[in-house]
C-alpha cells in the first residue's frame, strides 16, 4: 500500500526504531509511546485490521506476531512484572491507523478498563 505509514515503515522509507525484525514481521518503538515501554508489531504484510484476516494467516502471520511478542517481552525485561497486548479495531476500537497492529505496553501498572 503506497501511501500506508506503517507499510513505509516497513519499507524503510520512514525511519523508526525498530527492535524486531524477520522476513514476515517487524516491531519498532511507537512515536508518542503512552508507557515506558510502547512497542507497535506489525506484519509487513499490508493488512488492515483484525476484521480483515483470512484463515491463511491465523496459520502463519499470526503466530510469527506472538512468537515476536514473546521474544520482545524477554528482550525488554518485562516477564516478571508484566505487560499488555492490545489491537485497536475500526472506529469504536480507537484504531487510527489502517495497518494491522498489536501495541506491546510495559513498564509502569495498566488500569482496567481501558477508556
Ligand atoms: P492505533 O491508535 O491505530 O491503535 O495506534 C496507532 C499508533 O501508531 C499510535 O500509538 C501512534 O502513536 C503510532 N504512530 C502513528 N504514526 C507513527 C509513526 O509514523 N511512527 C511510529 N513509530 N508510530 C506511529
Ligand atoms: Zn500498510
Amino acid at each position: 500500500m503506497d501511501q500506508c505509514i506503517f507499510c513505509k515503515i516497513a519499507r524503510k522509507e520512514l525511519s523508526s526504531e525498530i527492535v524486531f525484525e524477520n522476513e514476515k514481521i517487524i516491531a519498532f518503538r511507537d512515536v508518542a509511546p503512552v508507557a515506558p515501554t510502547h512497542i507497535l508489531v506489525i506484519p509487513k504484510e499490508h493488512v488492515e485490521s483484525l476484521n480483515e484476516l483470512e484463515e491463511k494467516d491465523y496459520e502463519s502471520m499470526i503466530p510469527e506476531i506472538f512468537l515476536c511478542i514473546q521474544e520482545l517481552v524477554t528482550q525488554q525485561g518485562l516477564k516478571e512484572e508484566g505487560y499488555r497486548v492490545v489491537s485497536n479495531c475500526g472506529q469504536n476500537g480507537g484504531q487510527t491507523v489502517g495497518h494491522l497492529h498489536f501495541h506491546l505496553l510495559g513498564g509502569r501498572s495498566m488500569q482496567w478498563p481501558p477508556g
